[in-house]
C-alpha cells in the first residue's frame, strides 16, 4: 500500500474515485501534497446504497464476532502506525509526538470498545409478563470529522457505531481526508463490502449527509455553528444526531501550587496540538498569589518550546492546520493589539511560508475581550487573574461553551467542590486530557449534543427496543 499517493474513496469494498478532484495542501509548506476525490450526490448515494446493502449481514451477525472485527481494526491500525504517523503530520501538521498520541490512542480504543457490550435490561420478570430492553442497531451512520485530531475522532464513531451493528459512511473534513482515506483503504480485506465507507468531500457532502433519507444518525464533531446547521438539516428526517463541538474551557489554578512545578503540564493544556483542541485550556484564571510567578514561569517555559515543520526533528509545535484558521487567529491578535491588551509573549505573526503562529500570552485581559469570549482554536492563551473563589467560579462559567475544564490544587478535595460547580462534561483535576474509553465525553451547553465513549457512547448508535411477553397460555 503506498501512503504517499493513490487516494481514493472506499464504496462497497472497492476503490471509488469521482468526477472532481481536490487539492490537500501541506500547512507548514502551504505546498501542495495530493489531489483526493471530491464526492457529490451520485458517489454519496452510491456508498448509501453499499451501506444499507451491508447492513442485514453486519448487523445479524454475533455480537462476539463483530467484537472481533472492531479489534481487527486496531491491529490493522498498528501495522500501519509508522505510515499513518506520517501521513498526518504532513496533511495536519502535528509533530511526530503529537501524530504517535493520536495513533496509539486510537489503537487503544479498538483494544477497549471491541470489550463493550450492549446492555439488556429486564423490567420485570414476573408471574404474568417479562419486559425486556434492548438496543438494536439505527442503520446507516453518517460520521463527518473535523481536522484537529482527523484519526482519532473518526476512531471513536466508527468502533461504535460497528459495534451496536450499524453499517458507516465517514466524511473526513476536506483539509485532513488523507490518512482516513488510507484507513478506508487498508479496512478492505478486515472488513465486509459496505460495512464501512469513506468518501471525501467539501462541507456540501457534509450537508448532502445530513439530509440523506437513508441516513438514519449523524455522529459530528466540528464547529458549534456548524453543529446548528447539522441539527436543523437534520431535523427533515429525524435522524439521531451525536454533536460534539466547540469549547472555552477554564483551567482554574488555586494560590497553594507551586508554579514552577505545574507550569510545564499547565502549558501543555493550553497549547497541545498548537492549542487546536476542543479541549484545549482557552481561558486560565489563576489565584493572584500566584499570577505572577506562574505567568514568570509559563513564559519562560514557552521560551524552551520550538515551533517549526512537524516533520522535523525536535519540533514541538506544529503549524496552525489551515489557511481559513490562520487568519481567524491573526484577527483575534490584531483586536488584541488594537484595544491595547499586554502580551508576556507573542503577538506577533512571522510572514513566510506555512501558517505558523508563535505562543502568545495575554496578560490579564478584561472577561469581554474577544480573546477570551471566543474559542481561538489557535496559541492565543488569556491569563486571567481571580482571588474569590465563588467569583472565578461564575466567572469560568460565564459562557456558551460546557465542554471541559480543570483545577489546579494541592488539595485534591478542595479542587473537587470546585470541579462539582463548573457546568461542562469533564472536569480534569491536577492533570489534564486523560481520556478513557470506558468514561463519557460530551458537552453541556453549546458545545454538544449526545456522549461519546462509555456505554452511553455505545447507546447513542441504538434505538431501544422493548419487548413484552405476558406469560399466559395461548394454547389449550
Ligand atoms: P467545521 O464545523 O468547520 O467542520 C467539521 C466537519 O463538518 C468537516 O468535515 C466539514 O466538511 C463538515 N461540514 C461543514 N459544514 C457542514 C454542513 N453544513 N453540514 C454538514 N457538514 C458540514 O469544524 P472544523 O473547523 O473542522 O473544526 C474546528 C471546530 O471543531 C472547533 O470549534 C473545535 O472546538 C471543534 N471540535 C470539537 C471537538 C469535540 O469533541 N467537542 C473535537 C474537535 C474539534
Amino acid at each position: 500500500m503506498n501512503f504517499d499517493s493513490d487516494y481514493t474513496m472506499t464504496i462497497g469494498g472497492v476503490a471509488v474515485s469521482a468526477a472532481k478532484t481536490a487539492a490537500v495542501l501541506n500547512p507548514a509548506t502551504e505546498e501542495i501534497i495530493a489531489q483526493v476525490p471530491s464526492a457529490g450526490r451520485e458517489e454519496l448515494d452510491a456508498a448509501v446504497v453499499a451501506a444499507r446493502a451491508a447492513f442485514p449481514g453486519w448487523s445479524n451477525r454475533p455480537p462476539a464476532e463483530r467484537q472481533a472485527l472492531v479489534a481487527a481494526i486496531g491491529e490493522r491500525l498498528e501495522q500501519h502506525k509508522e505510515e499513518l504517523m506520517r501521513l498526518l503530520t504532513r496533511e495536519q501538521g502535528k509533530p511526530r509526538s503529537g501524530a504517535e498520541w493520536e495513533l496509539t490512542g486510537a489503537i487503544i480504543w479498538c483494544r477497549e470498545i471491541a470489550k463493550q457490550e450492549l446492555p439488556v435490561h429486564i423490567a420485570e420478570d414476573s408471574a404474568e409478563r417479562t419486559v425486556e430492553t434492548r438496543h438494536v442497531p439505527i442503520g446507516v451512520v453518517g460520521a463527518i470529522t473535523p481536522w484537529n485530531y482527523p484519526i482519532l475522532l473518526a476512531i471513536w464513531k466508527v468502533l461504535p457505531a460497528l459495534l451496536a451493528g450499524n453499517t458507516i459512511i465517514v466524511k473526513p473534513s476536506p483539509y485532513t481526508p488523507l490518512a482516513t482515506l488510507k484507513i478506508g483503504e487498508m479496512m478492505r480485506d478486515v472488513l465486509p463490502p459496505g460495512v464501512l465507507n469513506v468518501v471525501s468531500g467539501g462541507n456540501e457532502l457534509g450537508q448532502l449527509m445530513t439530509n440523506h433519507p437513508d441516513i438514519g444518525k449523524i455522529s459530528f464533531t466540528g464547529s458549534t455553528q456548524t453543529g446548528k446547521r447539522i441539527m436543523e438539516s437534520a431535523a427533515g428526517t429525524l435522524k439521531r444526531i451525536t454533536l460534539e463541538l466547540g469549547g472555552n474551557d477554564a483551567a482554574i489554578v488555586l494560590p497553594d501550587v507551586d508554579p514552577k512545578v505545574v507550569a510545564k503540564e499547565i502549558f501543555w493544556a493550553a497549547f497541545q496540538n498548537s492549542a487546536q483542541l476542543c479541549v484545549a485550556a482557552k481561558r486560565l484564571f489563576v489565584h493572584a498569589d500566584i499570577y505572577d510567578a506562574l505567568s514568570h514561569e509559563l513564559v519562560e517555559y514557552a521560551k524552551t518550546v520550538k515551533l517549526g515543520d512537524g516533520s522535523e526533528q525536535g519540533v514541538d509545535l506544529g503549524p496552525i492546520q489551515n489557511k481559513m484558521q490562520f487568519e481567524k487567529v491573526k484577527d483575534l491578535l490584531a483586536d488584541a493589539r488594537d484595544k491595547g491588551l499586554k502580551f508576556l509573549l507573542g503577538g506577533d505573526v512571522p510572514e513566510g511560508k506555512g501558517y505558523f503562529v508563535p505562543v502568545a500570552i495575554v496578560d490579564n485581559p478584561p472577561d469581554d475581550a474577544r480573546v477570551v469570549v471566543e474559542e481561538a482554536f489557535g496559541p492565543v492563551l488569556p491569563l486571567l487573574k481571580f482571588s474569590d473563589l465563588d467569583d472565578v467560579v461564575v466567572r469560568a462559567n460565564d459562557t456558551i461553551y460546557g465542554l471541559g475544564g480543570s483545577v489546579w490544587s494541592a488539595d485534591p478535595s478542595a479542587a473537587r467542590k470546585i470541579a462539582e460547580r463548573l457546568e461542562c462534561g469533564t472536569i480534569w483535576i491536577n492533570e489534564i486530557h486523560a481520556f478513557s474509553p470506558h468514561a463519557t465525553f460530551s458537552g453541556h451547553k453549546q458545545s454538544g449534543i449526545g456522549v461519546e465513549n462509555a456505554i452511553q457512547g455505545l447507546l447513542e448508535f441504538t434505538n431501544a427496543q422493548t419487548i413484552v411477553t405476558k406469560k399466559v397460555a395461548t394454547v389449550a
